[in-house]
């Protein structure tokens, strides 16, 4: 995962580190006179005042962005914020310098950007909360990371881990934490990354402390391990498995008769 990617500014018209949510396979590039950025009225406000500095502007930009897949070429929507920083620039013989760079943070893509690809064989439910997460990743960090959260309780109901238990009469819901504690034995090993999720979720939902963008790609990274886990090397052990009893022709395990 290029977490730079996902959380860096980006400067007009180069090329970006996003990578084209409809191929998944190139970068995307600003096209051509799609650019549009200006400043805020506040911002334009501003300029009066006696101790004005080139980094109290602030923009608003939209653009269009286009995958450089050849084959592919798709183009998403894209708008965000901007604002006036340091920048170095190079002179001919290699001297820094500092000047004033426009800086541009994406807050909206449209389609939504894939920050990792959930295997193939990932419950839809489960895929779905994630997309929801990735389409509000640069906007509301909190809320992605809470659809992360939803996603693992969708993954323990496809593990078959129970979601109630009946005391006396009532029926009562089990907390995340109580469910991932249920995990079996074949699952135990990823006890630990589920839990994390959880806690990265939690402070999602419940603001006890402000989620960033690192916190999400944190738990984006970790889901994805669980993921690859469960959907994706399983069954290449399993293909390992028929390939070297296909080898032998016949039973790998146990010895040879006499
Ligand atoms: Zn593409």
């Amino acid at each position: 995962m290029d977490r730079k990617a996902y959380k860096l500014p980006f400067i007009k018209n180069s090329l970006t580190r996003w990578v084209c949510p409809s191929c998944m396979k190139s970068r995307l590039k600003v096209k051509t006179n799609t650019f549009h950025a200006e400043e805020t009225n506040e911002s334009k406000k501003a300029h009066g005042h006696e101790t004005w500095d080139p980094d109290w502007i602030e923009y608003v930009y939209s653009c269009l962005l286009e995958c450089t897949n050849p084959a592919c070429k798709d183009t998403v929507a894209n708008s965000g914020t901007g604002s006036v920083d340091y920048d170095v620039e190079y002179d001919e013989d290699g001297s820094p310098s500092q000047t004033w760079g426009d800086f541009f943070t994406p807050k909206h893509f449209s389609p939504h950007l894939k920050i990792f690809l959930c295997p193939r064989k990932t419950p839809d439910n489960v895929s779905d909360e994630i997309q929801k997460s990735f389409s509000l990743f640069f906007s509301d960090a909190p809320s992605a990371a809470n659809h992360v959260r939803i996603a693992l309780e969708d993954l323990l109901t496809h593990l078959k881990i129970k979601r109630y238990e009946v005391r006396g009469k009532r029926r009562t819901f089990l907390a995340l934490h109580r469910r991932i504690e249920l995990l079996p034995a074949k699952y135990k090993h990823l006890q630990d990354l589920f839990f994390a999720v959880k806690w990265l979720g939690n402070a999602g939902s419940h603001s006890v402390k402000v989620v960033t963008k690192d916190d999400v790609l944190d738990s984006y990274e970790i889901m994805e391990e669980i993921l690859q886990d469960l959907y994706v090397k399983k069954s290449s052990q399993v293909k390992n498995l028929a390939r070297k009893i296909n080898k032998t022709k016949g039973p790998t395990k146990g010895k040879k008769k006499a």
